[in-house]
């Protein structure tokens, strides 16, 4: 059996798993763009530019020259430099997989395009703090969510109108709890061109029945424009039947 040692290039992508019939796929962690699975020329052409992939708009420079240049490593003879880089980069990796224990979280949260993003970007800043707690839940909050507001806009576009040939959209809702154990009724947008969260209604001190999810699916109905809606779901629990 020939086992062969992954391209370095790879650090640069996750590979989204094949679902739905759909073959899987690799993700650039700096653009998001994605493309079929393939060798690693393509995926260093995407870095790089070249072979008539398209050149990505968002990797930093120095991550292009990483791979810009044929450096040959001579086998079993690691310079002293990368002795000491090997040793930084087990304590790194030590310091993840305590990070992600500490915090109880999924061990898939590591292949994350988000997570290698921040790396990625804390990695250029020596000496970096992170923001505290407070910019954290108002600047950065507010700043996250006018990007990805701007982000699924498209997609929210093309689900309402009849521009491009996408069949209208479906509304879909349930009822769920936050952190701080308040009551929700999340509403999310789904659609050919993809599926958008549209919001979670806080729900505190209100009962909620059906008229109540039926008003509020309404108002997102009249936002959004109901003639391309084709179908509204909502799950039968017993508060929503009554
Ligand atoms: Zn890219």
């Amino acid at each position: 059996m020939v086992s062969r040692i992954k391209d370095p290039v790879w650090a640069e992508y996750v590979l989204l798993p094949a679902e739905n019939g759909k073959a899987a796929r690799v993700q650039c962690i700096h653009c998001d763009h994605t493309f079929a699975q393939s060798g690693s020329t393509r995926l260093r052409s995407h870095i790089i530019g070249g072979l008539g992939v398209t050149k990505c708009d968002q990797v930093p420079d120095e991550v292009v020259a990483k791979y810009s240049g044929r450096v040959t490593a001579v086998r079993n003879q690691p310079s002293i430099l990368a002795a000491f880089g090997s040793s930084r980069v087990l304590t790194a990796d030590a310091a993840v997989a305590e990070f992600v224990f500490e915090e109880g979280l999924a061990f898939a949260k590591v292949e994350s395009p988000a997570f290698k993003r921040m790396l990625s970007a804390v990695s250029k800043c020596p000496g970096y703090s992170p923001p505290k707690r407070t910019r954290l839940s108002t600047t950065l909050l507010s700043d996250a969510f006018d990007r990805s507001k701007v982000k699924v806009q498209p997609i929210v576009d093309a689900a309402t109108s009849s521009v491009g040939n996408t069949p209208g959209y479906s509304l879909c809702s349930d009822g769920a709890t936050d952190i701080t154990s308040r009551p929700l009724v999340n509403v999310v947008l789904t659609s050919a061109s993809g599926n958008v969260f549209l919001n979670a209604h806080d729900t505190s001190g209100k009962k909620k029945k059906a008229k109540f999810i039926a008003d509020l699916l309404a108002d997102h109905l009249e936002a959004l424009g109901p003639d391309h809606c084709v179908l509204v779901v909502t799950d039968a629990c017993v508060p929503e039947l009554a």
